[in-house]
């Protein structure tokens, strides 16, 4: 009788334990309302560290706490391309480097525009590139090649997207001259970025300023990027619910393709100033979950010490250089803040970056 009676006071005891430690988890789980998930493609480190030296004030990223490392790999390569990577981002799932929103049997996965969506959230993209490029692609379409962008923007009229911004009004107007967007009822301003004013509740909205990509920083882009994000979150707050928008810094990638050392500073300083604004909102709404993060890193980029070897090296001086026009295989950071921002410290796959807005965004 005794020796029951110990068991069940332990008992007692241990339940008492696991109710503590669970209600401890439930409060450090709090779950965010929106996400904004922003990627600089091609952005390894070196690319993060350009504005501590070629900005004057401190750059965005040293506001963030909660700091983690993605490994980017395809499923088919050790070196990823933009669409495998975006499909990891936006399915969960590895794929072979030329698939959009397929997987490495080039059937369908649903991503996580089409979850959210399913469950009331509205859902942005932006991109200073074509809309129709592997990156905002990887969050509506599905096809078996990224370079398939008529079939790409058939697949952007007939998604989920509510709101997009970018370039590529070529590939929506079909031999024929039938607006693809006015077969689906989409209004799209083909000129200039201005806010939505009293969206009609169920209506989706674009903004495209170029046949195909957008300007560079450097041919006088100026702040598309930061206006468009600022014109995404009013009007996407507009929901009932919450509403997911993916930022993407397109041509981080292409100034590291080019080796171009003018052309990539000025694309990151563009970015880290559209972080910085995202981040300021978040802060003030308190509801939002910022993730900022790189689909891989483009040029094996650095911030070497001048001279050519170790008998000239000239340490006062940085010389940013590139290894490779091609992409690398280096870890990426992933800078979080918000609620549930906590999950995404460590070391992991690109695909964990789904599964954890997937469980922090889908309760049942
Ligand atoms: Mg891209
Ligand atoms: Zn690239």
């Amino acid at each position: 009788m005794r020796r029951y009676y110990h068991i069940s006071v332990i008992l007692i005891l241990f339940s008492g334990i696991i109710l503590a430690q669970d209600h401890t988890e439930s409060n450090t789980v709090d779950r965010p309302r929106n996400v904004i998930l922003m990627i600089g493609d091609g952005m390894g480190l070196s690319q993060v560290s350009a504005p501590y030296y070629y900005m004057d004030e401190e750059p965005v990223f040293s506001q963030f706490r909660y700091i983690g490392l993605a490994k980017t790999s395809a499923g088919s390569a050790p070196v990823t391309q933009s669409p495998a990577a975006a499909t990891a981002l936006s399915t969960g799932f590895k794929t072979y480097n030329m698939a959009v929103g397929v997987g490495m049997d080039s059937l369908p996965r649903k991503n996580i525009v089409e979850l959210l969506s399913e469950k009331g959230f509205l859902t942005g993209i932006i991109a200073t590139s074509s809309i129709t490029d592997a990156t905002p692609a990887g969050f509506y379409a599905h096809q078996p090649n990224r370079y398939m962008q008529r079939e790409i923007a058939q697949d952007l009229v007939k998604s989920e997207i509510d709101f997009f911004a970018g370039g590529g009004i070529k590939y929506f107007l079909d031999t024929t001259g039938v607006n693809l967007f006015e077969a689906h009822g989409i209004e799209v301003n083909y000129s200039r970025l201005k806010k939505i004013k009293k969206p009609e509740p169920g209506s989706r909205y674009g903004f495209l300023l170029g046949a195909d990509r957008l300007q560079t920083m450097l041919e006088g882009r100026k702040d598309f990027l930061k206006k468009s994000s600022s014109i995404a979150v009013d009007f996407l707050s507009t929901g009932e619910h919450g509403y997911f928008l993916m930022i993407e810094s397109s041509q981080i990638d292409w100034a590291g393709h080019g080796n171009q050392v003018e052309y990539m500073i000025q694309e990151m300083n563009d970015f880290e100033q559209t972080v910085r604004s995202v981040l300021e909102y978040a802060k003030e709404d308190g509801e939002t979950l910022v993730i900022v993060t790189a689909d891989h890193e483009t040029g094996g980029f650095t911030l070497g010490a001048a001279g050519e070897n170790g008998y000239n090296a000239d340490y006062s001086i940085i010389q940013p250089t590139f290894a490779t026009t091609n992409h690398s295989a280096t870890l990426v950071p992933v800078f979080s803040y918000g609620p549930g921002a906590e999950n995404f410290m460590g070391v992991y796959e690109n695909t964990e970056i789904f599964h954890k807005l997937a469980s922090l965004l889908i309760t049942e």
